[in-house]
């Protein structure tokens, strides 16, 4: 029996339980270093710049390829404790990261996750701010902003509005990682309230603002997502009993984990299947003023609810060309539908200009008629905050 006990501590990584108390920064330092050699074969740990005092700002990335992107395989982010004092969610990250290495190969839904996701989780972005926290201190007085005394939450471009406060570190720091990426979609946790938020978080009257509230293009997907993290939550919907309320159309919430979303994914190719890059992909009827772009492998990702929607690719003096596609309700398959679309076109496209100089105008919104403000998570933290999922 020891002996057998001894052969199965062997084969298991050794490391100790994450156990539930607040983590500073030398611990969690300890416990994702820990995590990244133990299982390095799934983990990817890097730091994306520091924070005023110094400290790294840590990304363990979990996939079945952590160390670089792979074509079809989307990139989620999660990040935490932006407000230095909201530490619940910094928490949760560290413990979803044990739950994730430790369930890979015994929990086939986790595995086909982490087969098919690459999830980068930055459970700090403000660890000064999470050390400046005093134990007694039950005010917003300390902890909640950089150690410059900026809050992060509105240090970064905003759609609607220029931002001129000075950019700190961490922030930068961001927005650099950010390009780094093809972000398909992303979540931010704070605290001090129990509900899954979605965007926008403020607006101009052409979102909808004279009715109280600031509508993205994509905001049956939006809805879908709070709603599905809501229900998935039981305090969550339990405080706010309306929310539950609202039918989801063809049972498609039920049996899902929370973002294993459809979407259309899939590659744009020239007729000699070369990929394009910088090539606009839409759907119609649904224009953002800075769409969404292919990346350098000519891939997209739309995140769609089922039903019939018509893409609409465009390459710089040329026509749009238009590809019909059905996402089928109640798919259980994890990965989203693939639809690559070989443009009827030859050679002439060597020059697609890097970026459309209209677009990385800041702020955005312009009150243009039918169009409501971009969603580009390369470039803009409002999408970040697409989830601002909220503990109290
Ligand atoms: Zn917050």
């Amino acid at each position: 029996m020891d002996c057998a006990r001894l052969w199965l501590g062997l084969l298991l990584p050794v490391i100790a339980a994450l156990d539930f108390s607040y983590h500073h920064q030398p611990e969690m330092e300890e416990f994702l270093k820990s995590i990244s050699q133990n299982y390095s074969s799934i983990t990817h740990l890097h730091s994306i710049g520091e924070s005023v005092e110094g400290r790294n700002l840590w990304v363990l990335i979990v996939g079945r390829f952590p160390k670089e992107h792979r074509i079809g395989i989307p990139e989620f982010k999660y990040v935490a404790n932006m407000h230095g004092d909201e530490a619940v969610g910094r928490e949760l990250l560290l413990h979803l990261i044990e739950y994730l290495v430790t369930s890979d190969g015994r929990d086939p839904e986790i595995t086909n996750l982490i087969n098919s996701t690459r999830i980068h989780i930055m459970p700090s972005m403000n660890p000064d701010g999470f050390e400046a926290v005093l134990k007694p201190d039950c005010f917003y007085n300390k902890g909640r902003e950089n150690s410059n005394f900026y809050d992060l939450n509105r240090n970064f471009p905003d759609a609607f509005e220029f931002n001129t406060v000075p950019r700190q570190p961490e922030t930068v720091a961001v927005m650099k990682w950010l390009n780094t990426e093809t972000f398909v979609l992303s979540a931010n946790l704070h605290g001090g309230a129990l509900v899954a938020s979605y965007p926008f978080d403020n607006g101009v009257p052409a979102t909808g603002t004279l009715y109280s509230r600031s509508l993205t293009p994509d905001d049956d997907v939006f809805q879908y997502l709070a709603r599905t993290y809501a229900s998935r939550n039981p305090d969550m919907r339990k405080r706010n009993p309306c929310r539950t309320k609202i039918e989801f159309p063809g049972g498609i919430v039920n049996g899902y984990f929370w973002y294993p979303l459809k979407g259309v994914k899939g590659q744009i190719f020239d007729q000699n299947g070369t990929p394009l890059p910088n090539v606009t992909v839409e759907v119609q009827d649904r224009k953002h003023v800075c769409p969404y772009r292919t990346n350098k492998f000519g891939e997209y990702y739309l995140l769609l609810l089922p039903g019939f929607y018509v893409i609409e690719v465009t390459v710089p003096g040329h026509n749009p060309h238009l590809t019909e596609v059905t996402i089928p309700p109640k798919s259980q398959n994890f990965s989203a539908l693939k639809k690559d679309i070989l443009l009827p076109f030859t050679g002439q496209l060597d020059h697609i200009p890097e970026s459309d100089p209209l677009c990385p105008i800041i702020p955005l919104y312009r009150d243009l008629q039918g169009h409501s403000a971009a969603t580009k998570p390369s470039l803009f933290l409002f999408l970040v905050t697409l989830f601002h999922i909220l503990f109290k």
